[in-house]
């Protein structure tokens, strides 16, 4: 039996990283199961995107194992981590702001499918990408604004094209960091509707400030504090934590 019939995506276990004298990452172990929404909250400076750089390749580990769908990513860069399923979506660099929304999630699905329309004459091909990527725009809620060039777009809406083009890439799993930030309350609201759909296409490690956010979308929450998880458990278990209280809400039990 696969891990991936258990339902298990990634599994984190024991994962270190020091900077000097400073540990950023102390022993963590996590999980991600297919069609959840792990968040994973706490202060800043406690090594929440230096976790995620470890785990999308971005930064090596001092210890640690890293396995996706059941495959040890050790050794793997970021380029071959994403090529598998596991990529660090919402990295705004990768919108082109003078080219149209389609033109972006188009330039996606062909990165993604690489070489394999090199048979195809380039008419056919061009039909062949516009058709999948609007139907990208439509699970997004973007089409209609196909034709607008993404600088164009409200900041709400570009935050919809990022999601088209981690979609393009067809991942397995989604590291998402702060991806609420910056956005307004009815930006906020769409996204966070969007993202309670997007876990049963791929589950998703969530990082987020925004705690309604959290409270909202979350099947479990684990709390970094000092590179550290000091407490892992359901929206209700966490939220009655003392220790996340103190230590994390700046509540005192
Ligand atoms: P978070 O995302 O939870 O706010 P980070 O992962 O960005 O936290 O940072 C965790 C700690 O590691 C912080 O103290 C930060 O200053 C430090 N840190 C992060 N990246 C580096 C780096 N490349 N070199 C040295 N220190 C770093
Ligand atoms: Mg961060």
């Amino acid at each position: 039996m696969t891990k991936i019939e258990t339902g298990l995506v990634l599994e984190i276990k024991d994962l270190n990283k020091s900077f000097g004298a400073l540990k950023a990452t102390d022993g963590v172990s996590l999980t991600l199961n297919s069609g959840e929404i792990h968040a994973l909250i706490g202060p800043n400076g406690a090594g929440k995107s230096t976790l995620i750089k470890q785990i999308c390749g971005g930064l090596a580990s001092d210890s640690g194992s890293v396995v996706f769908c059941g495959q040890d990513m050790a050794g793997l860069d970021v380029a071959e981590r994403a090529q598998l399923g596991l990529g660090r979506t919402f990295q705004i660099s990768s919108v082109i702001l003078e080219f149209s929304a389609l033109r972006n999630v188009m330039l996606a699905v062909q990165a993604n499918e690489g070489t394999s329309y090199r048979f195809f004459k380039s008419v056919r091909k061009d039909q062949i990408l516009v058709g999948r990527a609007m139907s990208i725009l439509r699970q997004v809620e973007l089409d209609g604004r196909e034709n607008v060039s993404a600088a164009e777009l409200s900041h709400g809406e570009r935050r919809q094209l990022e999601i088209a083009l981690a979609l393009a890439l067809e991942p397995k799993a989604f590291l998402l960091d702060e991806p609420m930030a910056g956005l307004g309350p009815d930006g906020s609201k769409r996204l966070i509707a969007f993202l309670d759909e997007l876990r049963h296409e791929a589950p998703i490690l969530l990082i987020e400030h925004d705690m309604d956010a959290v409270f909202a979308l979350a099947d479990r929450i684990s709390v970094l504090v000092y590179g550290r998880i000091v407490a892992s458990g359901s929206v209700e278990e966490v939220r009655n934590d003392p220790h996340v209280r103190e230590a994390y809400l700046g509540e005192t039990a």
